[in-house]
């Protein structure tokens, strides 16, 4: 094995500051909200104070959004929109370096993620959706589609700003204005999207960020002069907010949780497959809703890909997210932390084979050893529930029926992925398994002209693409 030495790259680049506040109205104000403290997970130290959102000041800035959509945004051509979206866009790469550090601190995921996935994701979302802004009679829902006023939206601490840029960007391509729930451990780089917002000059009340805990996000969606709801989080609280709107005429999305089966058939080629596995479940600390989680291999080869599972899950190291040769980062949050080690010994007490990389772990902070539990069975908890954290549970099948039926065998259907030589048999697979994605031979890839969203309790709604601008048009 090699020998690495530390590679950090310099926090200094995120530019810290000790206090963050809202933006609501193109300024940022101090919410009347009791302010947090941001923790960084990888060393449990107070990162900034961030100002929160009372209840008033989610009617401000609903208000402001109200203003900003009647005044000027929606009467804006779809020409002059875009212009202000690509200059969002641009600005996120002359930021890039910054967003990454600041990320990496705020979430605990390794700065090569954030650096090479994040970020140039959320700027090609926001890239894309301006490229649609004069163009949507083309998107095939009439000729003059219509915005549907304010757009509020929550999102959750896995990709903060990716999440951000997936609401916002086909929000304003639309014409419609937003405000914006980040989540409670992870506010910073949407405040700073909403410096490069100010930045770019978009009209006050456009966009609105308000940081907050849950109530405030259960307050924005209920807020009777929001007109569309678009939330990204648990089917927990999917299931409440889909409670709240029901009898009204606010247009809902709902992206939630998922337990995805990624499916090895015997000619794949292993070590390309490997790679995958490992993509599916270790990205993110494995915190992805659309993460690999359920590994189905075929009997014949399971043995051998195991081996070669382990061999490499080995090599993968786990700790300061700063790290440029980082693998794994640190677990967001005590409590996600906890949920995994509680959903880890079930998986132990119900008797499945657990196998725990033995890399060292840091002293500080909240981290957790990549995990492969073998001899699961469907009936398991870690079968069936979202760990969202580095572990993996392995069944196996014999015969591509058997595949899908366990495939299927979840009350989720967000992705899916199968790993075969043959053509046919991906077409065969990708018609047969409910899941809104299923990646063949990789796993884990965004693009912002492909849609994202799923089946049951996945949610419903698409993100991307031309099939995700329906969500925020009259149509
Ligand atoms: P969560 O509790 O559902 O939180 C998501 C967001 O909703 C946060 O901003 C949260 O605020 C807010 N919130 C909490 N209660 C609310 C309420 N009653 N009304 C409105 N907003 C409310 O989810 P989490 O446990 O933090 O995040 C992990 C979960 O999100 C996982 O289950 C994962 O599968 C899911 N997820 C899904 C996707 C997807 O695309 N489908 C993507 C990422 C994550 P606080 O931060 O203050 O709690
Ligand atoms: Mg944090």
């Amino acid at each position: 094995m090699w020998e690495y030495a530390p590679a950090p790259e310099s926090r200094d680049i995120a530019n810290l500051k000790p206090n963050y506040r809202m933006f609501v109205d193109g300024q940022f104000v101090e919410g009347t909200g009791e302010p947090l403290k941001t923790v960084n997970p990888a060393t449990e130290e107070v990162l900034a104070e961030v100002s929160t959102a009372s209840k008033e000041d989610v009617d401000k800035a609903v208000k402001a959004a109200r203003r900003a959509y009647d005044r000027t945004w929606s009467k804006m051509p779809g020409s002059e929109r875009a212009k202000y979206i690509y200059r969002i866009a641009r600005l996120i790469q002359e930021r890039s370096r910054e967003l990454a550090v600041l990320e990496s601190l705020d979430n605990g995921k390794p700065i090569k993620e954030s650096r090479d996935v994040d970020v140039p994701t959320a700027a090609a979302h926001f890239f894309y959706h301006a490229g649609w802004a004069d163009k949507l009679s083309y998107a095939g829902y009439g000729p003059d589609p219509k915005p549907l006023g304010v757009a509020g939206q929550v999102i959750p601490w896995n990709f903060p700003l990716l999440m951000a840029a997936w609401k916002i960007a086909p929000a304003l391509a639309c014409g419609n204005t937003v405000v914006l729930k980040p989540a409670e451990t992870t506010p910073l780089s949407a405040l700073v999207l909403a410096e490069i917002i100010q930045q770019a000059d978009l009209p006050p009340g456009v966009v609105n960020i308000i940081p907050g805990a849950g109530d405030i996000g259960a307050t924005l969606v209920e807020h009777p002069d929001v007109n569309k709801v678009a939330f990204t989080g648990s089917t927990e609280v999917g299931k409440i907010i889909q409670r709240q709107l029901a009898g009204t005429s606010k247009k809902l999305t709902l992206e939630l949780g998922g337990k995805a089966a990624n499916v090895v058939f015997d000619d794949a080629p292993l070590d390309q497959a490997v790679e995958g596995i490992v993509n599916g479940i270790f990205f993110n600390q494995g915190h992805v809703c659309c993460a690999g989680s359920r590994l189905l291999v075929q009997e014949s080869v399971a043995d051998e890909l195991l081996e070669k599972l382990r061999v490499r899950v080995s090599t993968l190291r786990v700790g300061d997210p700063l790290d440029k040769n980082t693998d794994v980062g640190a677990i967001n949050s005590r409590e996600q932390l906890t949920k995994i080690q509680e959903l880890v010994e079930s998986g132990e007490g119900e008797g499945a084979s657990r196998w725990t990389s033995a890399c060292p772990l840091p002293d500080k902070g909240f981290f957790f050893a990549p995990t492969v539990f073998s001899n699961v069975s469907q009936a398991m908890r870690i079968a069936r529930e979202e760990i969202f954290g580095p572990v993996l549970s392995v069944l196996t099948f014999r015969t591509p029926d058997e595949a899908v039926a366990k495939a299927n065998n979840t009350p989720y259907g967000l992705s899916a992925g199968v790993w075969t030589e043959k053509g046919s048999r991906i077409l065969w697979m990708a018609q047969r398994m409910r899941a809104g994605v299923v990646w063949s031979n990789t796993f884990n890839r965004f693009d912002p002209t492909a849609p994202f969203g799923g089946y049951q309790e996945s949610g419903f709604g698409r993100e991307g693409g031309r099939t995700g601008l329906e969500a925020y048009l009259d149509v």
